[in-house]
């Protein structure tokens, strides 16, 4: 599972405005997300892993089977 590195440069936290980088997400988290993106998946296992942490604010934004949730909604404070 890999996102794009041009993809990366571009992503930016919605309300900073700010860059964000990669972070490993726990164990726990992983779980949470997976359970509460599963149905929007149609049966297929969401994959997760890692999230995007704003430098400036350090809300984490979900990758999402390779897919970027940059929703304020959907960040969370901790990895
Ligand atoms: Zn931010």
């Amino acid at each position: 599972m890999a996102v794009d590195q041009e993809l990366l440069e571009i992503l930016a936290c919605p309300l900073c405005k700010e860059e964000v980088k990669l972070v490993p997400l726990s164990e726990g988290r992983r779980t949470a997300v997976r359970d509460k993106y599963r149905e929007k998946f149609r049966g297929e296992e969401p994959l997760v892993e890692q999230g995007l942490r704003c430098i400036k604010c350090h809300r984490i934004y979900p990758i999402v089977s390779d897919i970027p949730v940059m929703l304020v909604d959907e960040a969370f404070d901790e990895a």
